[in-house]
């Protein structure tokens, strides 16, 4: 704001006539009729007339005229003896500094209140202020640009019917949040006078009144929909990076994997032989051909989890969260990459507890428990002076259920553990430095923390945390 705003002045035209007017008639009943009343003690309206068009000097001049004229009738008709007419004008004199002295005051804070609704108005933010059934009674100027009514034309409509709310949640129960904590705040959409649909994020507060009884709620709504718009893009885009760093690491792990589908079928091709012989026997040994189909089922049976497991890892899609047991997820990672960690002869400590329930998507945690193993397994494949241990705990704690990937690799140096989480940080030549960047948005996006913490031997351990069924349920 820049100096203070002038007073409106509505009635402006005519009320200096009838100030002149009327303080010229008390000025000649005061001085020229023989009345035993304090007439000039009517100058007050005068001078309350002078404090709706005038500023703070005008006031003073009209105040002051007012005064003077008193003076002068009281010279002319008595000149100054103490008599009645001396204590009449003193009266007169009084009432009229009085009310000069409360008309300012009132001015005053007239003007605050007025400079602060016009600062209402410089907010981009749409406001508005409505009675408990609904009705607006207020509407700034930022609600004019999003919506497209004027203030004139929304006053007394109900806000809801006119901006057809639509609500994520039931409305009953924001209203009764509304009335239990005196605010609410969430996305809503809003459909304005062109037709157009904004979806704007909503604050509400409640005003009650001395009797502590609701009166009105002011509501605060930022148009968010271009923010969503971009927030969904990048959703998209951090989902298809995720798909494709899955795929890379899936990719680095080839070998392994090709080894554990391998692995059941040359089991089922070697139990179908046996199971050949023992049929060829006469008689057929019918007991060893049951027992060695049971095996090749075994086999075929692993083969395809391993498959499945693949394949839930490898497809792309949006976000989904159900209960799912933390503990199951660890382990089936494990058993995913446990063929990488013999072939680097990395030995694995496991300390899962199960079932360990939270609120997720499966295939994001399981891509970021991937990539803690397998960073950890990398981080040692240097170490040949001193065992290759990875140990992995999962377990309650507090409200939280708490991952960590321990190794005895090389180690975090003290100035890259801030940025080990950033995009694209990697120290290994083949590395995209995208697996933790990626891992920290999924865990932050399930409601939980992801840190490293140097060992006080040698290596790192990658904790998360993510909030345990009841806690997230609750929340
Ligand atoms: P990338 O593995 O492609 O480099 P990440 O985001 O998974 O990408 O890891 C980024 C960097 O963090 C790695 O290049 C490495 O320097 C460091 N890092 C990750 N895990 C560990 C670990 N267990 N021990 C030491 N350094 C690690």
């Amino acid at each position: 704001m820049t100096g203070p705003v002038p007073v409106k002045r509505k009635l402006s035209r005519w009320i200096p006539i009838a100030m002149v007017l009327s303080a010229l008639a008390i000025f000649i009943v005061d001085t020229f009729t023989p009345l035993d009343i304090a007439i000039a003690v009517l100058y007050v309206a005068v001078v309350l007339l002078a404090a709706n068009v005038f500023e703070r000097r005008g006031v003073l001049l009209v105040s002051g005229t007012c005064l003077f004229l008193t003076v002068a009738s009281l010279l002319i008709s008595h000149g100054l003896e103490p008599d009645t007419a001396l204590l009449r004008c003193l009266v007169s004199l009084s009432a009229i500094t009085i009310t000069t002295f409360l008309a300012l005051a009132n001015q005053s804070t007239t003007m605050r209140l007025r400079e602060q609704a016009e600062l209402l108005d410089l907010t981009h933010d749409a406001l508005m202020v409505r009675d408990m059934s609904g009705k607006i009674a207020y509407w700034n100027r930022g609600a004019e640009e999003l919506y497209g009514w004027r203030e004139s034309e929304t006053l007394g409509r109900s806000s809801h019917d006119l901006l057809h709310t639509v609500f994520s949640g039931s409305r009953d129960a924001i209203e009764a949040q509304l009335l239990a904590s005196g605010r609410w705040e969430g996305d809503i959409i809003h459909t304005t006078r062109d037709g157009r649909q904004v979806t704007v994020a909503s604050r509400w507060a409640l005003q009650r009144d001395e009797r502590g009884q609701p009166a009105a709620v002011l509501e605060t709504n930022t148009d968010v929909t271009e923010r969503n718009e971009t927030q969904e893009d990048l959703n998209q885009a951090r989902a298809q990076l995720a798909h494709v760093t899955r795929i890379t690491t899936l990719g680095e792990l080839a070998a392994s994997i090709a080894h554990e589908v391998n692995q059941p079928l040359a089991a089922i091709v070697t139990n179908g032989e046996v199971c050949l012989r023992w049929l060829d026997r006469n008689p057929p040994d019918l007991q060893e051909t049951r027992d060695g189909v049971t095996r090749i089922i075994q086999a075929a049976r692993r083969a395809s989890d391993v498959i499945a497991r693949l394949r839930a890892l490898s497809r792309r899609g949006v976000s989904e969260r159900s209960p799912i047991d933390v503990g199951e997820v660890v382990t089936e990672v494990v058993t995913l990459i446990e063929r990488e960690m013999l072939v680097n002869r990395v030995s694995l400590r496991r300390d899962v507890a199960s079932p360990l329930m939270a609120v997720g998507d499966r295939v994001q945690l399981q891509q970021v428990i991937m990539n803690l193993l397998m960073n950890g397994v990398q981080a040692m494949s240097g170490v040949n002076d001193r065992p290759r241990v990875l140990t992995v705990r999962a377990t309650a704690h507090d409200e939280e259920v708490l991952v960590s990937v321990e190794d005895s690799g090389v180690g975090v140096a003290p100035e890259d553990e801030a940025r080990l989480f950033q995009a694209f940080f990697t120290t290994r030549t083949e590395g995209m430095g995208m697996g933790l960047s990626i891992s920290r948005s999924i865990i932050e996006s399930h409601g939980g923390r992801i840190w490293v913490s140097r060992n006080n031997g040698p290596g790192a351990t990658f904790q998360f945390t993510l909030p345990a069924l009841e806690a997230a349920a609750s929340a």
